[in-house]
C-alpha cells in the first residue's frame, strides 16, 4: 500500500500529495493521500472531506475500495466531468488504513472473527475516543491520538469511516445516555443482535435530517445497500440500508460521535461488506457496487451554507463559535475565517460568537441547487472597556444582531462558559460536555509532539 500511494503521488503531482499523520504503535506510517486540483496549496473557501478505512484491521474491503477510489479519481479527472468538478472544488483526504498493525495479522478469506480487528496493543480503535455520553477511561492509542490531532488541525466538513461485517450506512449518535447494561457490542454475541433492535432506542442528533440524507446518499448510490437485506438469515435488516448507530447497537468511544460532538464534522460509518476479509477475486464486484456511492457521497459537502466570519475591516476571525439555531451542536471558523455547514433546503438562522465581539444572528435560506454564501461580520464588543455601562441602545451597530440588548448580554456571557466546539447540546443534562482542551490543546500539542516533517505537511496541506 505504501508503495502504491507513493507511486500515485509521484505520477500525479498536480492532483495528489501524500502525507502521514503519525505512526501506528508498531511504527507503520498512517498515510493520507490528499486529492485536489491544487494539492499543495489549499484554496481558501474549499471544504475538506475525508474517508478513513480499515480502523478494524481485519475489515479489508474499505481499505481496498479507498485505493480503488484513488485510482479512479486520478485517472478520470480528465474524462469524467463530475470527478473533475469534485477535485476542482473539494479537498479530499483519503486514509486507506488507520490500523495497519491489525491488518498485518489479519487473514484473507476470513469473513468473521476478530483476528486483526484490534491494534497491536489489543485496543478496539472504534471504542478508543472520548465519549460524550459515558465516561471512557481506555488508554488512548497512538492511532487514536493521531486522528484527534489531525481533525483538530484540519476542519473536515463531512467524512465517513469504512467497515465490514454488515451492509448499512450508520449515522450518529452511536451512543446514548440510556444504554441498557450488557447490550454494548451486542451484535458480536450470538442472538443478542437479533433482539437488540426491538428494544434499543435511537439516539438522534439535532442534525438528524442531514445525517439521514448523507447515509441515504450512500445507500441509494450503492448497488444493493438500499435494499436493506440481512447479511444472513437472522442478521439485522435495515430499511433503506441506513440506521441510527445507537438503534442498531450502542457503543462507547466511537469515532463518529467524537467527530461530530468535538469538531462539528458530520462523520458516518459505512459497513460495506458482509464478509470482513474476502478473497481478492471478490474485489472487482465490491468496487462495482461501491464506486458511485463513494464518489457521490463526497459531493454532498457542496450543499448548505458557507462563507467567512470577519471583523468590520474584513480580517478573518479564527475560532468563532457557530451554530445553526435549534441545532445545538456547534462548529468553528478556520484561521481564514472560513466556515461550512451541510443543511437541507429550508430557512435557517446562524449564530456566531467570538471573544471580544458582539454575538450575532443572521437568517438565510438554503436551496437544493447551490450552497448559500453568507459572510458574517462581527463587531467589536467595547462594553467591558467602558467605565460606565453603555445604554441599551448605545454602541450597538445596527442590523443583524440579536434583537434585545439584554438578551445580547446574556447570550454573550453564556457563550463564554461554553466550549468552543460544543454550544449547548441535545443531551446536555445526561452527558458531560467535552473539555475545551480536546480541541485547542490538540493544536498546541500538534506543534510540540508531532514530528516537524508531519507539521510541515500539515502547514502546506491544511
Ligand atoms: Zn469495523
Amino acid at each position: 500500500m505504501t508503495w502504491y500511494l507513493r507511486s500515485v503521488a509521484a505520477t500525479y503531482p498536480n492532483l495528489t500529495a501524500l502525507y502521514s499523520i503519525g505512526t501506528s504503535v508498531q511504527g507503520r506510517e498512517l498515510w493520507v493521500l490528499v486529492l485536489s486540483s491544487s494539492p499543495y496549496r489549499p484554496i481558501v473557501g474549499q471544504p475538506n472531506v475525508k474517508y478513513v478505512g480499515n480502523m478494524h484491521g481485519n475489515e479489508a474491503v474499505g481499505r481496498e475500495m479507498l485505493l480503488h477510489l484513488i485510482q479512479h479519481l486520478v485517472t478520470q479527472y480528465q474524462h469524467d466531468t463530475y470527478v473533475r468538478w469534485l477535485l476542482d472544488n473539494t479537498r479530499i483526504h483519503i486514509m486507506p488504513s488507520l490500523n495497519p498493525d491489525g491488518f498485518s495479522v489479519a487473514k484473507e478469506g476470513t469473513c468473521q472473527g476478530g483476528q486483526g480487528r484490534y491494534n497491536s496493543q489489543g485496543f478496539d480503535l472504534n471504542r478508543n475516543f472520548p465519549d460524550y455520553f459515558k465516561s471512557s477511561n481506555k488508554n488512548s492509542q497512538a492511532e487514536t491520538e493521531a486522528v484527534k490531532l489531525w481533525i483538530a488541525r484540519i476542519q473536515f466538513v463531512i467524512s465517513a469511516n469504512l467497515h465490514g461485517g454488515a451492509l448499512v450506512a450508520s449515522y450518529p449518535f452511536d451512543n446514548s445516555p440510556n444504554t441498557r447494561p450488557g447490550t454494548e457490542d451486542c451484535h458480536r454475541k450470538p442472538l443478542c443482535g437479533v433482539f437488540q433492535q426491538f428494544y434499543s432506542s435511537p439516539s438522534l442528533t439535532p442534525d438528524d435530517d442531514v445525517f439521514r440524507h448523507l447515509a441515504s446518499t450512500y445507500s441509494f448510490n450503492h448497488a444493493t445497500m438500499h435494499l436493506g437485506l440481512p447479511c444472513k438469515p437472522g442478521a439485522s435488516a435495515f430499511p433503506n440500508g441506513t440506521t441510527n448507530g445507537a438503534q442498531w447497537y450502542p457503543l462507547t468511544g466511537g469515532m463518529q460521535d467524537y467527530h461530530y460532538v468535538w469538531h462539528g464534522c458530520m462523520d458516518i460509518t459505512l459497513e460495506i461488506s458482509c464478509c470482513k476479509y474476502p478473497r481478492e477475486t471478490k474485489l472487482r464486484d465490491f468496487w462495482r457496487d461501491n464506486k458511485k456511492a463513494l464518489v457521490r457521497y463526497l459531493g454532498e459537502v457542496h450543499r448548505g451554507v458557507r462563507g467567512f466570519v470577519m471583523d468590520p475591516q474584513g480580517n478573518p476571525i479564527e475560532d468563532a463559535a457557530l451554530k445553526i439555531t435549534g441545532r445545538d451542536v456547534g462548529f468553528t471558523s478556520t484561521k481564514y475565517g472560513e466556515y461550512w455547514r451541510v443543511l437541507l433546503p429550508g430557512s435557517y438562522k446562524i449564530e456566531a460568537y467570538a471573544e471580544g465581539f458582539l454575538p450575532r444572528q443572521d437568517e438565510f435560506y438554503v436551496e437544493e441547487s447551490n450552497p448559500t454564501l453568507l459572510n458574517i461580520t462581527l463587531f467589536p464588543d467595547h462594553r467591558n472597556e467602558s467605565p460606565s455601562p453603555p445604554s441599551s441602545s448605545g454602541g450597538r451597530p445596527a442590523g443583524g444582531l440579536m434583537s434585545a440588548a439584554s438578551s445580547d448580554v446574556v447570550a454573550h456571557q453564556e457563550i463564554r462558559r461554553r466550549p468552543v466546539n460544543f454550544v449547548g447540546g441535545p443531551n446536555t443534562l445526561q452527558g458531560s460536555a467535552p473539555q475545551r482542551e480536546g480541541a485547542l490543546g490538540g493544536i498546541a500539542n500538534l506543534l510540540g509532539s508531532v514530528s516537524s516533517r508531519v507539521s510541515n505537511f500539515f502547514s502546506s496541506l491544511g
